[in-house]
């Protein structure tokens, strides 16, 4: 069983942690440098305060109503960290998979024992860091995250709701489910598959995936075996949330090295600027993170993060690459068997609409298209020639960070260094 975890409101649920008299009234955080409201408020959704809407946009009767905030996303980074903390007390599988989600695999658990068991997690999640979350489980991610919309919706769940993907239950839910409310289902391809007659959820589910993959692509074809309960899209694969832009792999064997860090947060962030660069985006902040393995308890434990600011809002992969690995410098501690590292890029805003900030200084037009040329060219030979076709900096032979891959023979075929050898 998978479960996906999602802290509520979580910005404004951090800010009311620290700041209690916020509790129940109409909360919003604003983006850098104070311009759009970028986290809302049960209470301040009520009003009609949009998501992403301008702050000078809200209507003064309204504003005056409101409490807005500055970001502060130190304090969210590390509020993240503390939530998933918990979280790695209840599995050992533990995906962060933006600031305020994680997927969490219960492998091996009874499933009749999930639902107590992540009531029980969700509480220890609200005592020990004062944040809510909801819990929705099942057997693959995209129903996850339905069971988890359920379960902040619908207060008969009491924050943890589950969907058996066999039972009348689900069928129900997904026959009245839109197919653009599912994740990763885009208005195009909604207006695609509308086309083909398929309206709801249970219609994707009950349409032939060899038919969708011809379409549409393998990701639809893997979309409707999500439906029906079947876990087949990676992590990696599945939509981001257009807010954060998160990368971070854990590591083939734990390792102290530094060098195998500094190598793994800059493959991060230059992958990362490639999917920012995808959606159209600029980032103005990025969370660097490392972790120890918690469950090695003989080893000690150094789980730490920290959130750079960008001098300026960039989808640089050099910009990116640099801040990451000055962040690494900030949390890195020697003597330490590292798990994991990651970065996470946050405060993102479109190309069209980024803000200067005041000292800022705004970059020459002809500068701007240079560097733009340059990220161009890098994606396209990643995209045509494969990944990693050309990395920015040095990357090593041999590192930790890769998959593990100790006990593989060489790859006889498809590498020119590892050919068998004829010569005795
Ligand atoms: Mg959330």
């Amino acid at each position: 069983m998978i479960a996906l975890v999602d802290c509520n409101n979580f910005y404004v649920s951090c800010e009311r942690v620290f700041q209690p008299r916020l509790e129940g009234k109409p909360v919003g955080v604003m983006s850098n440098n104070d311009g759009c409201v970028v986290a809302r408020s049960a209470e301040i959704k009520s009003l009609g305060v949009a998501m992403g809407m301008p702050a000078h946009q809200i209507d003064p009767h309204i504003r005056r109503q409101c409490i807005l905030l500055s970001s502060n996303y130190a304090l969210y980074g590390d509020m993240s960290r503390r939530v998933t903390d918990v979280l790695s007390q209840h599995t050992p599988h533990v995906d962060v998979y933006s600031i305020d989600e994680s997927f969490l695999s219960f492998e091996g658990f009874e499933p009749e024992t999930l639902t107590d068991r992540c009531q029980v997690m969700r509480r220890q999640v609200k005592r020990d860091t004062g944040i809510p979350v909801s819990v929705g489980l099942s057997t693959s991610k995209t129903l996850a995250k339905l069971a988890n919309h359920r379960a902040k919706k619908e207060s008969i769940f009491d924050g943890v709701a589950i969907m058996d993907p066999g039972s009348e239950d689900t069928r129900g839910y997904l026959q009245q489910l839109p197919v653009n409310e599912i994740w990763g289902v885009a208005g195009r391809s909604a207006a695609r598959l509308h086309t083909l007659g398929i309206e709801t959820a249970w219609q994707l589910r009950e349409a032939s995936p060899k038919h969708l993959r011809k379409h549409f692509s393998v990701v639809m074809e893997r979309l409707v075996y999500e439906l029906r309960g079947v876990d087949c899209i990676p992590l990696d694969d599945m939509a981001q949330p257009k807010k954060q832009i998160m990368v971070s792999r854990s590591f083939g064997r734990l390792t102290q090295n530094k060098t195998d860090l500094q190598e793994a947060v800059r493959v991060h962030a230059a992958r990362a600027g490639e999917k920012l660069r995808k959606q159209a985006g600029l980032a103005q902040a990025i969370m660097v993170f490392v972790r120890t393995n918690r469950f090695r308890q003989d080893l000690p434990s150094h789980s730490k993060n920290v959130v750079i600011p960008l001098p300026h809002a960039t989808c640089d992969s050099r910009d990116l690459i640099r801040a990451a690995s000055a962040g690494l410098e900030q949390i890195f501690k020697e003597g330490i068997w590292y798990q994991k590292a990651g970065i996470m890029l946050m405060d993102l805003c479109d190309h069209d609409n980024e803000q200067l900030g005041l000292l800022a200084e705004p970059m020459s037009d002809e500068k701007r298209e240079r560097n733009e040329k340059l990220m161009a060219t890098l994606d396209k030979l990643n995209r045509e020639h494969g990944k990693n076709t050309v990395r920015l900096g040095i990357p090593r032979k041999v590192n930790a960070w890769e998959l593990r891959c100790e006990h593989r023979t060489p790859r006889y075929t498809t590498k020119w260094d590892e050919l068998p050898n004829a010569i005795l």
